[in-house]
């Protein structure tokens, strides 16, 4: 299975990337994760390039050390190197990527442009609905005989 295959599934709302700029507010990055359900934002300059990730767990490690950090700017906070995927990537690798590095949000990247975002919760998703399809299978197949 591609990553461009779940990005497509995706509902229409939940297929745009929430991005926020390295200089806005540590306050402005929880409005919007509130705002919008979400874990993460992909920071962003001008929309489209990735410049950095950031998710509720820097928020809540760095509030925890200090907690003037709610003054600051998402730059202080975010990850600059970001594992990306591309829409051609095959969903499995990208699932031991998240696995192993332990993190729940990988930016999709058409070249160097941002064209979405898939998180554990996608996966998970699209995991179920095979299982399910895999097990109506074997339950027709069984009940043929
Ligand atoms: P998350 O599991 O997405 O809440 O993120 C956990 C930690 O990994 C946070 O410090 C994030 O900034 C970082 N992170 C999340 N996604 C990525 C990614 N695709 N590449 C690099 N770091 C990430």
């Amino acid at each position: 299975m591609r990553i461009g295959t779940i990005l497509q599934a995706k509902d229409t709302a939940r297929r745009d990337v929430v991005t926020i700029t390295p200089d806005a507010g540590v306050r402005e990055l929880i409005a919007l994760l509130a705002e919008h359900n979400i874990g993460a934002l992909v920071v962003s300059v001008d929309g489209s390039r990735v410049d950095g990730i950031v998710s509720e767990r820097d928020v809540v490690r760095h509030l925890h050390h200090d907690g003037t950090v709610i003054h600051n700017t998402v730059a202080a906070i975010m990850t600059a190197a970001v594992e990306t995927c591309a829409p051609d990537d095959d969903l499995d690798e990208v699932m031991t990527t998240m696995t192993t590095r332990r993190f729940r949000h990988v930016p999709v990247l058409d070249g160097t442009t941002l064209v979405g975002i898939v998180s554990i919760g996608d996966v998970v998703k699209h995991k179920i609905g095979q299982l399910q399809f895999e097990r109506d299978q074997l339950d027709s197949y069984v009940h043929q005989q």
